[in-house]
């Protein structure tokens, strides 16, 4: 029997075909001295066996989890379910490549009816306590028991409206209680069985429902798009919580060592204050820019700087960062080579070649045959973008230039477009549930959700304009209609996206093919003096031709040029 669960201390980031992407690199910042929440990742090769054995988790499996669940106990000291201390963790997937938001994750697992007193005791904040069942018995119903989140929502919302309550901030410890009654009756109700008492239960089912999430449909649908392999499977990350919602002074927030959309070398990123993590994220409320952490917690952002710089010469890549201020301390719970739009992929490679972080070898490596495609996308006519009317502007969260008529949801989006529409998709903020819509879409337009929302992060590795947190735009998913200023748009109208400035414009403005930037031209010199291939076009005529050669083909003249057939046969002999 193999080894299937490994400390976060016993792993580094040349495991990632074992432990997943984050759990190795969770394992390489604990190895090298990071300030990293103590956990242990369940193998990718664990996830196989469960599929493998119809569904379920090998003895071994369970056994090795409970000895490592052990040490994590020791090491925290911290038990499960303890009315004293309770050790609270999050269930986490992680796959050998990214797939941010496809899979499940479970925060604040291990909280029963007695940790939530021991934790009200410990913290001296029973509200936050209480807060925080309510939230994990939520999660777990709907990612674990796959109760419909809706049913979740009335429970809360009715308890807010007998209050006459606005925010869910005004609810009381009195009034969580109840909340945390009535999502029981509901768990008992649509489960036939009560709520988990027992964190060991709560853990093994929790495990198993992240097993499960590797095959749910937007999993797979990403996997298809991105042609990554459905038999690599998920590892599952066991790590100590902590807390980003303790008060003033602590928060959560995601950041990127340099600008995910231009490639300017500078901190860019998000934070929100007294939150946990998954409200950044989620796009719930639109969170502040990195800096203002300067102000509001100047010490933990120094040392932030300093960790994002040591990930970022570590591995030699941009990083992709998510972490957790507890009462003024910092923890780091991510981190990645971050996804980038084609611009920025170019500028970084011959920025990192300038500063002596990577070679020209490494540099033209850095850049995907895809974002090739999407630098020589059309971008909006300056003239026509002169005349254009602006509407409104929000986050600038994907570049390009998107033209279409608005659908209120992914499947009309999808149905327009295999009408023979360009669909811009309108929503107050997306889900993983949107994502064939925002393929179908030329753009994407939310008004919710900061630069590192589900919108943004995906229109980004998609390559597909995204204008998100418009928080100017009314929209009405039901009712099907987007009121900007004295505008309402309905489904059908016309509307253009600038995400590279975030600007809305009214209807229908003319695009042209891209002009190619310094740095383009750069990458594509090393690559010349890198390569062995020669690159020969087939093109139609000599407007194209002119092109292929501006972008790098070799010039090859023929005195049989002026007929189709023999370019053809030309450029089919050149690929041999
Ligand atoms: P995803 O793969 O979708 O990004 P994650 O596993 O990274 O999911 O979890 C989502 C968020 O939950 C994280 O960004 C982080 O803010 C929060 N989170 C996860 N684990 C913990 C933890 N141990 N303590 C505090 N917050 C956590
Ligand atoms: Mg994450």
């Amino acid at each position: 029997m193999g080894k299937f669960v490994y400390s976060f201390n016993e792993g580094s980031k040349d495991m990632r075909d074992l432990l997943g992407g984050k759990g190795a690199n969770l394992a390489e910042m604990t190895k090298i001295g990071l300030p990293v929440p103590f956990g242990f990742t369940v193998t990718t090769e664990a996830c196989t066996r469960y599929y493998e054995e119809g569904k379920t988790i090998g003895e071994d499996i369970i056994e090795a989890i409970f000895e490592k669940l052990a040490e994590l106990e020791e090491v925290s000291g911290k038990k499960f379910g303890d009315v004293e201390n309770p050790l609270l963790v999050s269930v986490r997937s992680g796959a050998k490549v990214s797939m941010p938001g496809m899979m499940d994750t479970i925060l604040n697992l291990g909280l029963n009816d007695v940790a939530v007193e021991g934790m009200a005791n410990l913290t001296g904040n029973p509200r936050f306590a209480y807060d925080s069942y309510r939230r994990f018995i939520q999660m777990f119903g709907d990612v674990v028991m796959e109760i419909p989140k809706k049913k979740f929502d009335a429970v809360f919302d009715a308890q807010k409206e007998k209050n006459g309550f606005k925010y869910d901030v005004e609810l009381t410890t009195e009034d969580l209680k109840v909340i945390i009654a009535g999502y029981k009756e509901l768990v008992k109700a649509e489960m036939g069985r009560e709520f988990p008492q027992d964190p060991k239960d709560q853990l093994m089912e929790a495990v198993k429902a992240v097993f499960r999430s590797w095959n749910n449909d937007r999993a797979i649908l990403y996997r298809k798009l991105n042609e990554i392999p459905d038999s690599i499977g998920t590892a599952v990350n066991v790590q100590s919580m902590v807390f980003g919602n303790m008060g003033e002074t602590s928060g959560t927030g995601v950041a990127f060592t340099r600008n995910a959309a231009t490639g300017e070398n500078a901190l860019f990123g998000e934070f929100l204050v007294n939150a946990q993590g998954e409200d950044v994220v989620a796009g719930i409320r639109t969170p502040q820019p990195i800096k203002e952490m300067a102000d509001a917690f100047p010490e933990v952002y120094a040392e932030f700087v300093r960790i994002a710089e040591l990930l970022e010469n570590h591995y030699r890549d941009m990083q992709d960062m998510e972490f957790t201020v507890e009462r003024g301390k910092l923890y780091m719970l991510q981190t990645r080579n971050g996804k980038r739009t084609a611009p920025a992929a170019v500028k970084m490679a011959v920025d990192m070649v300038a500063e002596g972080l990577i070679d020209k070898e490494t540099a033209v490596s850095r850049i995907e045959p895809a974002q090739i495609d999407q630098l020589l996308h059309p971008m909006f006519d300056a003239d026509e973008l002169a005349g254009a009317e602006k509407l409104t502007k929000g986050l600038p969260a994907s570049p390009g230039a998107a033209c279409g008529q608005i659908y209120f949801n992914a499947a009309d989006a999808e149905a327009a477009v295999a009408n023979g529409a360009k669909a811009v998709l309108v929503r107050l903020e997306t889900s993983p549930e949107d994502l064939a819509g925002m393929v179908a879409a030329e753009g994407i337009l939310t008004a919710r959700g900061g630069m590192t929302s589900h919108a943004a992060v995906v229109a980004r590795g998609m390559g597909k304009c995204c204008v998100s947190g418009c928080s100017e735009i009314k929209v009405d998913e039901e009712g099907k209609t987007l009121t900007i200023g004295e505008y309402v748009f309905h489904e059908g109208d016309y509307i253009s996206l600038d995400g590279s400035k975030g600007e809305v414009l009214n209807g229908q403005v003319k695009t042209v093919p891209p002009t190619l930037s310094g740095d383009f031209g750069t990458i594509m010199s090393w690559a010349d003096e890198i390569r062995t291939l020669k690159i020969r076009t087939n093109a139609d005529n000599p407007r194209d031709a002119k092109q292929a050669v501006e972008l790098g083909a070799e010039v090859l003249v023929s005195a049989e040029q002026s007929t189709c057939s023999s370019k053809k046969k030309e450029s089919q002999q050149s690929e041999e």
